[in-house]
């Protein structure tokens, strides 16, 4: 339906770690309740009690404890086996792996400065953890002697794979590298960590800062009732009651840009948002950036490899840079003719209501709103009444029960980190524990813009048993305005149902090795992709879209309204994501060499793909939280959306032919979400469809063919 903005956030790894002679834990840990047995029903962190202070403690001591873990390993006087070296290294790191997570949640979605100034001090010694262990060569000469032998080991398939796996994070760790090329190698992780967590507080800090003000009501023209509620609102929270204020998040700045008729105030909001991090103040990014892209071009070439990208693409689906840019080549002219088509009927709106203007960037969506009701009379605002929030979880948790069998129930007992958060105990049709699931809405100036799945606890197997997870999404939808409920809008419900769907990957998940990880890039958004389908399809919508204060399910006309409309305006928002991912491989297949001119190389790079003047890349590189941000997760990876849509498509199509409920085709597609990380995904893929994807379904869905 839509490209969503969310980011999956992958926990990091907990793979062992080594360094030597740190402290031991002081008497003063006794009292941090990250560093004692959480007694909380399903062990979920005890959110109460746990303070800012505590955590730089506790990650050092779980840095310390993962160090004697390994070094322990390492040392082991006896020949390695896969129980005392891989599986024990699978056991190392319990301490941290339990903190982290809820750091780095922390840190996504509520933190404070405080807690940006200690993430600024783990993040570091996080980072040198892990290159220790992966360059500790007692421990590589362990793993390299079982994988040498593994025609002989005769191991089980999933043991195979981490063995292989595990080999294989070892080699692009640096393990091969000599002990000079280790320690640059070791300098050039340590500053692309850090430039990333400044990529993300300077982003947050250009992200919160702006303000919309507006004192005129005349200048509120055009915005529906509830967008001039929730302007009212965001001002009294600003001190600045009796004004209106829109900002630029999500649930802000893209309703003011549809519907203001104000084109001057459109002009400043779009304006302050496309030029974040760009004003040569000191939260300037563009140094960051172009830093941070030739840091990883030299890192690749360290490694071998004849760019980031190639270092990147060799563990996805895609392989290489060539079939990225086939994909993305393949969409660009087609995309790129209709948002012309679309520009030129924008065009022609403008000189028929008089207009003398052209077409510029801040006019896009609100001649498309326009155009949008004179075509399907669809208004987006009509349509929020039945998208109550509430119940659109509730028709996602519908379509989970229809699919797999899942219950989920509210536990208001459970210890959440804000009173907005709230907590649901997932469980199998006969009645067991799956997991914990923590859903977290609404903006706040602490947390982090899009929308992402995350977890406290992931899935493994320990002693023997499932170790349930504790899964969290994290969203910015649109708040309760004036005296109604939140209520979301069409691409909103689309984005709720994607992060459940990733959710629900990792609920289902019996991945029993914390060392396979999950889904590559270009395969994690598939199970949440996929869930958007059900979304909009009359039989749940049925279910779930009822006015909220009458009750009224949703009417069939507008259904069908809403279907009609479903290829308009996919022009644009197919062009500005491919220029994005264009972007995003330009700057990661750079050969290795002094540091671009940031806005130059975007310029260029934009010019290659004669990219409309109208149309912006969804993130310019200051921005570019998904492939700058900390981690950069997302580096060479952003195409991985429509990648997977490709696969996600195809895969509907399977439930299109065999019914939306189908309980076979339920619980072969349960098998790809279950396996996760241990089998190759095309191959998982193939198993479900008995084909290879086509591409054909995509095509269709966007109107591109
Ligand atoms: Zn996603």
């Amino acid at each position: 339906m839509f490209i969503r903005t969310s980011a999956f956030i992958l926990l990091m790894a907990a793979l062992p770690v080594v360094l030597v002679g740190q402290q031991q834990a002081t008497p003063a840990d006794e009292t941090n309740p990250l560093l004692k047995p959480w007694t909380t029903p399903f062990g979920v962190p005890p959110f109460g009690e746990i303070k800012a202070e505590h955590f730089l403690p506790a990650i050092k001591a779980g840095i310390a404890r993962q160090r004697e873990e390994i070094e322990a390993i390492a040392k082991n006087p006896q020949p390695p086996t896969f129980a005392n070296t891989l599986e024990a290294m699978e056991h190392a790191g319990e301490l941290l792996s339990t903190v982290s997570p809820v750091f780095s949640n922390m840190q996504s979605s509520n933190t404070t400065e405080q807690l940006q100034a200690i993430n600024r001090e783990a993040a570091p010694l996080l980072t040198a953890l892990r290159d220790d262990i992966r360059l500790n060569p007692a421990l590589f000469a362990r793993v390299k002697t079982l994988w040498d032998a593994r025609e002989s080991l005769k191991l089980p398939p999933v043991q195979a794979r981490l063995l292989d796996e595990q080999y294989k994070s070892f080699v692009r760790g640096g393990a091969n590298l000599s002990p000079a090329q280790k320690e640059r190698f070791r300098q050039i992780n340590g500053e692309l960590s850090s430039l990333g967590i400044k990529f993300g507080d300077n982003l947050l800090h250009d992200t919160n800062t702006f303000k919309l003000v507006i004192e005129r009501e005349a200048d509120l023209k055009g915005l529906p009732p509830s967008v001039v509620a929730a302007g009212a609102d965001a001002a009294r929270a600003a001190g600045l009651a009796g004004k209106w204020v829109y900002t630029l998040q999500a649930p802000s700045i893209w309703p003011f840009l549809q519907y203001a008729d104000n084109r001057d105030l459109r002009k400043q909001i779009l304006d302050a948002y496309t030029t974040r991090n760009d004003r040569g103040d000191p939260y300037d990014n563009k140094a960051i950036v172009a830093q941070q892209a030739a840091l990883r071009a030299e890192r690749a070439q360290l490694l071998g490899y004849a760019s980031h990208a190639d270092f990147v693409l060799e563990e996805h689906m895609a392989k290489t840079p060539a079939r990225v840019y086939a994909l993305l080549n393949q969409l660009w002219e087609p995309a790129r003719a209709m948002a012309i088509r679309e520009a030129t009927d924008q065009q022609a709106l403008i000189k028929a209501s008089g207009g003398l203007h052209t077409l510029e960037a801040a006019d896009w969506r609100y001649y498309q709103e326009r155009i949008k009701q004179q075509r399907f009379a669809l208004d987006e605002q009509a349509l929020r009444p039945y998208f109550k929030l509430d119940n659109v979880r509730q028709g996602a948790f519908y379509v989970a029960n229809r699919l797999y069998g899942l219950t989920v129930t509210p536990r208001p007992d459970l210890p959440t980190y804000h009173p907005e958060v709230q907590a649901f105990e997932v469980k199998e049709s006969d009645g067991s524990h799956a997991g914990i699931f923590y859903t977290d809405y609404h903006p706040r100036p602490g947390k982090r813009v899009g929308a992402w799945s995350s977890a406290f606890r992931s899935t493994r197997m320990k002693d023997g048993r499932r170790v349930a997870p504790i899964v969290v999404n994290v969203c910015n939808f649109s708040r309760p305005a004036g005296d109604e409920p939140a209520l979301l809008t069409l691409e909103e419900v689309g984005t709720l149902f994607h992060e459940f769907g990733h959710a629900l990957n990792s609920l289902l998940s019996k991945n029993p090795y914390r060392g396979l990880g999950g889904f590559p890039r270009d395969f994690v958004e598939v199970p949440s992709q996929i869930m958007e389908n059900w979304a909009l399809e009359p039989e749940v919508l049925n279910v779930y879209a009822r006015h909220y204060r009458t009750g009224e399910v949703i009417p069939a006309a507008l259904v069908e309204r809403i279907k009609k409309a479903e290829q308009f305006d996919q022009g644009f928002i197919t062009v500005e994501y491919l220029a994005a991912c264009v972007l995003d491989m330009d700057w990661h297949t750079l050969p290795t060499g002094p540091a671009q001119d940031t806005t130059a190389f975007e310029n260029a790079s934009m010019a290659k793909i004669r990219l409309p003047r109208d149309i912006l890349p969804r993130y310019r590189s200051t921005y570019f939280n998904h492939i700058f941000g900390p981690g950069g997760g997302y580096s060479s990876g952003y195409y991985a959306y429509i990648w997977s849509e490709v696969l996600d498509q195809d895969a509907f199509e399977a439930f299109r032919e065999k019914g939306l409920f189908d309980q076979a085709t339920a619980r072969a597609f349960r098998t790809i979400l279950e396996k996760g990380g241990t089998e190759d995904p095309m191959a998982l893929y193939k198993a479900f469809r008995g084909h290879e994807p086509s591409v054909e379904p995509l095509l269709r869905k966007r109107g591109l063919k």
